[in-house]
């Protein structure tokens, strides 16, 4: 118990250590109540001024109201429109159409034309179940208008009760995409309103002027909800809550472009206007789908641009470059640096020595010569007495940085260690307590290992080499193991330049654009199955000659439903039937570690002639004798993966090959796919092509990609948006740099509703 003091002036007065003591600071406010046994003191809780108005936040409230308290929406319906990700209003708000129909007129029979959705009316003449030539269960039915006469059809359906609602004299508007059948247009299940007998069309479709008479938005389903009753939903939706919808970017920053406000453009979204544009429409195109895409686009850019402000403001480690021993390991190469490799390290140690922490991506194409310049950064950590380190996305990648890396630490007397999820017992503890002790001073794992269990003493800078695995999330964990170390990702995915600015726009950015000299061209060809032999007779050549090859397959074992021959089968072939005098080894990913880590060597050291392997080979193995790679199925793989796994190959002075087998029946977009292999090595033109063709998702690969999920915007469609919203961005930071303004409190509110999590936008808050 503290005796308090009242003094001369009547004030009570608190010593310093008591307020903390009763979890009160300077200036708090206390109140003070005398009951009978003394005096109260009592910590009144500031109240902190609301910074929307309270329209705002009952509007902002109201869009979080529960999907199943919309009129009309039941638990079960509610439960279908979840299966959407749609719980709340605005959820639904910004789940948009997929496409639109064209329900503005109605078209006579006569005029439909095939392959576009159209409406008309007419009255049902024969109804019918039928079998077709091959053997399917059809319903037929025709309608009949004026102009003409059209066959409806609907397959798997039950002929019995198809025929009590079809019924012949019927009328009814019907909806539907015309197709067409030889030279005779049909329509596969439409759509019905029926008509009462003698109703006038014009008034039945005035009546539902949700669903016709107008440009119908049409929304993705799922199973057991339909088109009619989610555009009921949504037209609830729209027509109560969207008002509620708050312009959160003031048309100061939407006039740069002239974009839509949010509101507006949301509106026309899902109702669109009788003259919009249907081709636009359906693409996305519209000046409203452009508005939301520049919408999203602003608040990502800005949420980038903020964390990497962020990060350039925290105090990081000043890095002192002694060259103690960087010089040295110039001295044992038995090569020169490119002029790219030295560029790219300087930019390295400008940032290691400033006193913030470095965030930078360095881009090179396989075979660049990351692995060097990613060492020379360890070193100048290393001289400073920082520890070190390198998390590789594989166990064999770990592998090889570890040995690549340990043989030149060795001779500079550095303490190198390993630690794989593969390690036990002793090993293991003894190479973690290097770590916890500062012995180790470069710690080289897989994400996994790293991330998890692993201390450091004194992490100084720690380094990604993530291939093609991106994660904006991912790096923040290793940052947590030191106080702000440095942070240097390798990729080795060229990725393009609007897809860059969206993943890594918070890292600076450096370039190997350089082959280290004396690289001969690989030369890469298509090959059919038919010509298979001729593919062995290469790889028997190859090894004559004293080279290595690989094979390439894409699956472990063989899958009930393709046709891919699995590696372990394929090299059991090889090697009984086609290169019996050869020697051959496996790879693959289900093997343990220290089995694949013993024919790698095996391979490396050439005891083996062929190597068998999945694409677990993908990253990094160099093996500069191995002139050879023979892609199975290449047409299964994507462009940015068979321009790294060629990249195997070409590593020493001896002419290399590619040949991508394919089993002869390519697609299109196939053939087109791996026709850029043939023409170019050029990883920045591969990604590129590989972008275009397949979109950003796969591209990427969606899984862990790291890419934000977009509601509207479109990476690949709306690049130009995305430098616009980019601009847009900075240049509100450099007017409202704290964001203090009205404008901008705004924004900032928005922006880590949004993005505040996955962004660890926090500490702008
Ligand atoms: P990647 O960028 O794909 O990770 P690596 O770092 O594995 O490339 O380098 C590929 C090969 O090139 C390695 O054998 C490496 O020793 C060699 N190398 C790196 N830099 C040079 C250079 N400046 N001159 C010659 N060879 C180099
Ligand atoms: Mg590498």
């Amino acid at each position: 118990m503290t005796k308090l003091q009242v003094d001369h002036t009547g004030s009570l007065l608190i010593p310093a250590e008591e307020l903390l003591q009763l979890g009160l600071q300077p200036g708090d406010c206390v109140g003070i109540e005398a009951n009978d046994t003394g005096l109260l003191l009592r910590k009144l809780v500031t109240v902190v001024p609301p910074v929307v108005s309270v329209q705002q936040a009952i509007a902002r409230k109201n869009l979080q109201t529960g999907i199943q308290f919309l009129k009309g929406v039941g638990p079960k319906l509610a439960e279908l429109l979840a299966k959407r990700s749609i719980h709340t209003v605005e959820d639904a708000l910004f789940c948009l159409p997929h496409r639109y129909e064209d329900r503005r007129q109605l078209i006579p029979i006569r005029q439909l034309k095939p392959g576009l959705t159209q409406v008309f009316q007419g009255t049902i003449v024969s109804a019918e179940s039928a079998t077709t030539k091959g053997g399917r269960k059809v319903f037929e039915a025709v309608v009949q208008d004026e102009s003409g006469s059209i066959v409806l059809k609907w397959f798997h359906a039950n002929g019995v009760w198809m025929k009590r609602t079809w019924q012949i004299g019927k009328q009814g508007v019907f909806t539907g995409e015309v197709t067409s059948f030889g030279w005779k247009p049909e329509v596969h299940h439409p759509d019905v309103e029926w008509l009462e007998n003698g109703a006038d069309v014009n008034a039945v479709m005035a009546a539902d002027p949700v669903n016709f008479g107008r440009i119908v938005p049409v929304y993705p389903l799922t199973e057991g909800l339909h088109q009619k009753g989610m555009r009921r939903v949504m037209r609830q939706v729209v027509d109560s809550f969207l008002p509620n919808l708050e312009n959160i970017l003031p048309q100061s920053l939407l006039g740069r472009y002239q974009y839509l406000p949010l509101q507006e453009a949301l509106g026309l979204v899902h109702l669109p206007p009788s003259e919009a544009p249907l081709n636009d429409l359906n693409e996305g195109r519209t000046l409203a789908h452009r508005s939301l895409a520049f919408d999203e686009f602003f608040f990502w850019e800005l949420g980038l641009a903020l964390k990497k402000r962020g990060v350039a403001l925290e105090t990081g480690i000043s890095f002192q470059v002694t060259h103690r021993y960087t010089k040295e390991l110039v001295k044992l190469l038995p090569f020169q640096m490119t002029g790219a490799q030295r560029r790219v390290l300087s930019e390295i140690k400008a940032d290691m020595m400033a006193p913030h922490p470095m965030h930078r991506l360095v881009q090179g194409d396989v075979g660049s010569g990351k692995t060097l310049v990613a060492l020379m950064a360890a070193l100048v950590a290393v001289e400073n007495e920082y520890q070190v380190a390198i998390m590789a996305p594989t166990e064999i990648l770990a592998e090889q940085h570890w040995h690549n890396i340990h043989h030149w630490c060795d001779q500079l007397g550095i303490t190198v260690v390993l630690l794989t999820s593969g390690m036990r017992g002793k090993a293991k503890q003894e190479a973690m307590q290097q770590v916890v002790d500062g012995r180790a001073a470069i710690v080289i794992g897989t994400h996994a290992v790293i991330q998890d269990k692993v201390e450091f003493s004194r992490l100084g800078l720690g380094i990604v080499d993530e291939q093609h695995r991106f994660g904006v999330l991912q790096r923040s964990i290793l940052k947590k193991k030191g106080a702000n170390p440095d942070i240097l990702v390798m990729t080795a995915t060229p990725i393009p330049r609007t897809l860059a600015m969206t993943l890594f726009g918070d890292l600076s950015l450096s370039v190997i654009d350089e082959l280290p000299p004396g690289r001969t061209p690989i030369n890469t060809k298509i090959y059919f199955e038919s010509r298979r032999k001729q593919v062995y007779e290469m790889i028997h050549k190859e090894v004559g000659l004293g080279r290595q090859a690989y094979v390439i397959y894409p699956l472990v074992e063989e899958s009930e439903k393709s046709d891919l021959k699995a590696a372990t089968q394929m090299a059991e072939h090889l090697q009984a039937d086609i290169f019996p005098g050869l020697k051959l080894g496996l790879l693959h990913g289900r093997m343990k570690p220290e089995e694949k880590e013993a024919v790698m060597a095996s391979f490396k050291n050439h005891e083996l002639d062929i190597l068998v392997a999945t694409t677990v080979i993908e990253v990094g193995i160099d093996v500069p004798n191995a002139t050879l790679m023979v892609i199975e199925h290449a047409e299964r793989f994507g462009l940015s993966q068979l321009h790294q796994l060629r990249g195997r190959v070409g590593r020493g002075s001896h002419q290399s090959h590619c040949i991508l087998l394919t089993a002869g029946k390519l697609s299109e977009d196939g053939e087109k796919r791996l026709r850029v292999m043939e023409a170019t090595t050029d990883g920045f033109r591969i990604a590129e092509a590989d972008l275009e063709i397949r979109g950003p998702g796969d591209f990427l690969g969606t899984r862990q990609s790291g890419m934000p999920d977009f509601r509207v915007a479109s990476i690949l469609r709306d690049g130009v948006i995305l430098e616009q919203a980019r601009t847009v961005a900075l240049e509100l930071l450099e007017h409202d740099p704290g964001l203090t303004m009205p404008d901008g409190q705004r924004i900032k509110e928005e922006l880590l509703r949004r993005w505040g999590t996955r962004l660890e936008l926090a500490a702008i808050a």
